[in-house]
């Protein structure tokens, strides 16, 4: 060049090469989305079909993945036994609850959309292991699985439905409570499931239920702790109020997992926490001992006692 400057034989032909931050980092690998999901617990990428087979637990660590009502019922009830009772019934707004946003019957349709179920609950009949039962599944993923009048409704429905057919009741809980927009009346649904729940007992017939991850306050504190056997799926977290709700209003230091189903079992709330690949086999063999000798329960019953008919 006529400066002098040295001329760089190859830049001159070919343009001078761009070095951007990236240059000799490994190409990031894509994951196709929606096909594999990590678990919170040991990070372990899992393969979603492989997943959904293995009933939604990790296979490294056991860590249980929520599970939808329609999941759970597939994984509990024989095939094709399965019927749904009042899949039609869906919360008005009695108190004329409003945000600034959105009004709560609005709300509501966007989570039946979102969700693909009408309520936060499924109920209905079918058999397990050959044997016949009424059971109601709740879904956290709608509202939180929290408890609205047809929350309540449903469920009461599916335990006075067990005790007309004389036969055992299993409610799978998952929920943070009563439904705040649905005030006094989520409050009412406690007494009133567990009413039923009393005239089931009189009946002499059983009432299992399965608390999974999480079961809170105003379940908690009805139908879910009602149980004549009461079953937990590992970890759940299991309560009333929350630990800060706790810890601010005692001002004490509370225990390490006081909230988990094994703490629980181990002070009696509890009776097993059974993990979810036997959560099947643990409800029919409990079932068919609480049925031994006909469709009565005989748990509390004395041996000269007539089981109800
Ligand atoms: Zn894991």
């Amino acid at each position: 060049m006529a400066d002098g400057t040295p001329v760089d034989p190859v830049n001159s032909v070919f343009g001078k090469p761009t070095y951007g931050q990236n240059v000799g980092q490994p190409k990031k690998v894509e994951m196709p989305k929606g096909l594999w999901v990590k678990c919170p617990s040991c990070g372990e990428m899992l393969y979603k079909q492989e997943l959904s087979a293995n009933l939604m637990v990790c296979r490294k660590c056991t860590h249980h993945f929520p599970m939808t009502a329609r999941e759970r019922i597939a994984s509990l009830v024989d095939d094709g036994t399965f019927e749904e009772f009042d899949p039609a019934l869906v919360p008005v707004n009695a108190l004329g609850f409003k945000t600034s946003s959105k009004d709560y019957v609005d709300y509501v349709k966007s989570q039946q959309e979102k969700t693909g179920m009408n309520e936060g609950v499924i109920a209905g009949t079918g058999t397990m292991d050959g044997a016949p039962l009424s059971l109601a599944v709740m879904d956290f993923s709608f509202i939180g699985g929290s408890m609205g009048s047809v929350v309540g409704e449903k469920i009461t429905r599916a335990i006075e439905r067990a005790t007309a057919r004389k036969l055992p009741v299993v409610v799978v809980c998952a929920s943070g409570g009563a439904r705040m927009q649905e005030g006094l009346f989520s409050l009412m649904q406690m007494a009133k499931t567990s009413a039923a729940l009393h005239r089931h007992g009189q009946a002499r017939l059983p009432f299992i239920s399965v608390l999974t991850h999480p079961t809170m306050a105003g379940v908690m504190a009805s139908f879910a702790t009602l149980g004549d056997l009461i079953i937990a799926e590992p970890k759940a977290l299991i309560g009333f109020a929350g630990a800060r709700v706790i810890k601010e209003t005692t001002q004490q230091d509370l225990p390490k997992g006081f909230q988990t189903s094994e703490f629980l079992l181990d002070r009696g709330l509890i009776d097993i926490v059974a993990p979810r690949p036997i959560l099947k086999a643990t409800l029919a063999n409990a079932l068919r001992y609480m049925t031994a000798g006909g469709t009565a329960a005989t748990k509390t019953s004395s041996p000269t006692e007539t089981p109800a008919s």
